[in-house]
């Protein structure tokens, strides 16, 4: 029997929401800026502008790293990372190499075979590079370059290859992008570019099946596949896992004829659902990476890194174990109410007002989607007294309308008698319209059944 291996690593950008760029004064806040209206030298790439590091930004990748499990060093620096396209005018960009921020941390995710652990790589700092805009000016196609979003800060989170499906990709992603909106360090927004995801892909077929399993998720790099496919242009978790689970097939087909996948890049069509082949890149690019000579490299004495870790906020697992322990809560509930600190923070806020009622309070805020700027915790406690007071009906009334209901309605008493199991949705249904809406539906069920059952 033949065994098949899939092999994912993940390559994931985020822009950091500090107020100015990576390495000058200029706004980092690009979105609907006009074009080049946030530039200066510096993020131009200008010869002899000299970048001075974002402290702010510095300070959140590491809690970024930190939050992840990540070791940061006691010394860090940055290099430069050639090559050449239009929207790197420097012909450079200023990331890390050998030295970054952090390294070696690890995400657990929820799996069907139960938890599993997804390695983290490193976690470093870089630039945003601009953007190309395609347009027709005076009747010819060109191409436009807006500098705006040139040297906004922006961390690179890499992992190990140990993703083994499209469903394993969104779950990791999902919980990474909760972390750093709890962080507050970023919108993280697919559809604004502000999280860019970049899935590698390959497969590995094994003709003997003791050497691979889905369990050995840990692969030695020299057991890799000798190639892999890296995907770009994806802006959704659901493309991600379908571009995923495309490319698999994909090279399924190509290894079972006995050939191996070309090594390239490709983009993600959503119309389509597929991926098309974009560039094709035989070797490793080779960057000339060199230390960044325009800043010293970076020093972190422990208190700093306590100081930074102090500044973590209680992470969405941590949070949700509690609101189980604590609360009493389903795992199902805790995860909704723990989906952002916002509606956790809530949630808390009117159990404070209101100890009793946890389950109604947790009910509510779940069924009800609360606009949490709109609404104050008191204003919905105050909300859930009031609807249980509008929907009790005293116990005489109530009995009083389901005998009026039985009598006005023998027919379809009597239908109910002989297995029409409507008949009775029926009888609740005027019940209803009579209390005008009021009433426990269960127990005008039971005080049904008990009026009309034959002795
Ligand atoms: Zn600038
Ligand atoms: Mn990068």
């Amino acid at each position: 029997m033949k065994n098949i291996l899939p092999i994912i690593g993940l390559e994931i950008h985020v822009e950091l929401k500090t107020n100015s760029k990576m390495f000058c004064g200029c706004s980092a806040n690009h979105f609907q800026a006009p074009p080049n209206s946030q530039t200066c030298p510096v993020c131009l790439g200008l010869p002899g502008a000299l970048p001075v590091p974002n402290r702010r930004a510095v300070e959140w990748c590491i809690m970024l790293g930190l939050a992840l499990g990540c070791k940061v060093p006691s010394v860090s620096k940055f290099d430069r990372k050639h090559y050449f396209y239009p929207d790197l005018s420097k012909g450079y960009q200023i990331s890390q190499f050998d030295e970054p921020l952090s390294q070696g941390g690890k995400l657990d995710i929820a799996t069907a075979e139960g938890i599993k652990t997804i390695r983290i790589r490193r976690v470093h700092m870089e630039e945003d590079t601009g953007k190309l805009q395609h347009a027709t000016l005076e009747g010819k196609k060109v191409t436009l370059v807006d500098f705006n979003r040139s040297g906004v800060p922006l961390v690179e989170i890499v992992t190990e290859p140990d993703i083994r499906s499209g469903r394993e990709a969104r779950e990791f992603l999902m919980k990474l992008s909760r972390i750093v909106r709890y962080l507050d360090i970023s919108d993280a927004d697919m559809s604004r570019g502000s999280m860019r995801l970049e899935p590698n892909i390959s497969v590995l077929i094994s003709q003997s099946p003791a050497n691979i399993s889905r369990d050995y998720h840990q692969l030695p790099d020299d057991e890799l596949p000798k190639y892999k496919v890296e995907v770009k242009n994806i802006n959704s978790f659901r493309f991600v896992e379908k571009a995923i689970d495309f490319e698999i097939k994909r090279h399924l087909a190509i290894l079972e004829k006995g050939q191996l996948p070309v090594q390239e890049t490709r983009g993600f069509v959503e119309s389509k659902g597929e991926t098309v082949s974009q560039r094709t890149k035989e070797e490793a690019q080779d960057y000339r990476y060199f230390p960044e000579p325009d800043i010293p490299p970076m020093r972190f004495s422990k208190t700093e890194i306590t100081r930074i870790k102090a500044q973590i906020p209680e992470l969405p697992d941590i949070k949700k174990d509690r609101f189980i322990r604590q609360y009493g809560l389903s795992e199902k509930d805790a995860a909704i109410l723990t989906e952002n600190l916002n509606k956790a923070a809530f949630f808390e806020a009117c159990i404070k007002l209101k100890k009793g009622d946890v389950k109604q309070i947790a009910n509510y805020i779940i069924n009800k989607k609360i606009n949490f700027t709109q609404t104050s915790p008191k204003e919905l406690v105050r909300d859930i007294v009031l609807s249980r007071k509008e929907s009790q009906v005293d116990s005489a009334q109530l009995s009083q309308t389901v005998d009026k209901v039985i009598s006005d309605n023998p027919k379809v008493v009597s239908d109910y008698l002989n297995g029409k199991e409507q008949a009775l949705m029926f009888l609740i249904g005027q019940v209803k319209r009579i209390l005008s809406g009021k009433g426990d539906a269960g127990e005008i069920i039971a005080l049904i059944k008990k009026q009309i059952q034959p002795c």
